[in-house]
């Protein structure tokens, strides 16, 4: 009798010979429609992939940290939000999806210039669950929604719910995004009180907190925290920037052989 090892390596066998034997149009095929994956060649790969960065938390050993916001623009909150930026005078990254950008074209122009924009897809769906074509298609809107109201072209991109694919992570390579993640949440579902006390703690030099202005839960909470987290971390020395001057500030450091290598506190 056959031992089970013989014969699962037959069979094997026997399936790369058929994979070998299929056409190649199948395996290419299967890449467009991949959900999961990345892959380094094949028709489905963008032109002219060079480098991205995937982001949690800058490596820089400068004092500063980017405050960003999520899902809007939203009447009723992306007003409240720059109207606490502009009190301190500093700038934060928006994170826009263009569904909203579509329906609220004023509130995405009210969007001062010193504040930077970002790609946050078209509907919010998860995609990591996307196909390539359909990944495609949320960040290509949503760029060109932003830039017809705006006159800006947004330079970075978050997918919802901060969960990728290899695929979406290829789309977003094609389109020269780095990938924004976050290393801090500033999460609504706290209490005010809570959530200055913990961020206003925990921002430290190349921090990327998480803040929305928009979407399904109520903000109340995080605007209300807001103005004592910035103080805080000004106290301590932190300036808040855009994410994209933290990334010039991290190139820079790692040009220099001057990273910061330590680990995040956990949460
Ligand atoms: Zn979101």
């Amino acid at each position: 009798m056959m031992d089970r090892r013989r014969f699962l390596a037959m069979g094997s066998a026997a399936a790369a010979v058929t994979a070998v034997g299929g056409a190649i149009g199948i395996e290419e095929y299967r890449l467009a429609q991949s959900r999961h994956s990345g892959w380094a060649v094949g028709k489905g790969r963008p032109a002219g992939l060079g480098a991205m960065n995937i982001v949690w938390r800058a490596q820089t050993t400068q004092m500063i940290a980017a405050l960003t916001f999520d899902d809007g623009p939203d009447p009723r909150y992306t007003p409240k939000t720059l109207d606490i930026l502009d009190k301190y005078n500093i700038p934060g990254t928006f994170f826009l999806q263009g569904k909203h950008v579509s329906t609220q074209p004023e509130l995405a122009k009210n969007i001062d210039a010193r504040h930077a924009l970002g790609n946050h897809s078209w509907s919010h769906a998860d995609l990591s669950n996307a196909t390539a074509d359909q990944a495609r298609d949320e960040l290509t809107r949503t760029r060109d929604i932003i830039q017809d109201v705006t006159g800006r072209v947004p330079v970075v991109f978050r997918p919802p719910y901060g969960r990728f694919s290899g695929a979406l992570t290829m789309i977003a390579a094609g389109m020269n995004y780095d990938m924004i993640l976050w290393s801090d949440n500033a999460d609504p579902r706290e209490p005010w009180r809570d959530i200055a006390n913990k961020l206003g703690r925990r921002v430290r030099a190349g921090s990327i907190v998480l803040a929305h202005d928009g979407g399904t839960l109520p903000n109340d909470s995080v605007l209300k925290a807001l103005p004592i987290v910035i103080e805080q971390a000004h106290d301590r020395g932190i300036e808040f920037v855009t994410v994209p001057q933290l990334l010039s500030a991290m190139r820079s450091d790692q040009a220099g052989g001057n990273l910061d290598t330590t680990q995040p506190e956990e949460a």
